[in-house]
């Protein structure tokens, strides 16, 4: 198995602990390669930006103006769910029914 080094932790790593970055350049080629942070620490240092009191605050702005600028996705989704949700319940209601006359 093939490793690396984060550049982020020092530690030498097996390929699969790093994400794979996709560059597509202005010819339109696509190069794929691993990210040059492991998995974790580029999770942990999103996890501690995330906690900052300044940055939550963005975070906030950024949700609110995504949700008001996608509400017919987000009402697809919910519809989705709720359909899918229906539909489950209809199996488990009718699962009661069939233990009830047995
Ligand atoms: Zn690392």
């Amino acid at each position: 198995m093939t490793t690396k080094k984060c550049s982020k932790c020092k530690l030498e790593k097996p390929l699969t602990e790093f994400s794979i970055v996709k560059h597509t350049r202005k010819t339109g080629n696509v190069k794929l390669y691993p990210s040059s942070w492991c998995k974790q620490c580029a999770s942990d240092h999103i996890n501690n930006w995330q906690k900052k009191p300044e940055n939550r605050a963005k975070i906030t702005a950024y949700r609110k103006a995504w949700v008001a600028a996608n509400k017919d996705k987000i009402a697809a989704i919910q519809k989705r769910c709720y359909l899918k949700r229906k539909e489950e319940l209809a199996v488990i209601k009718a699962k009661i029914t069939e233990d009830k006359t047995q």
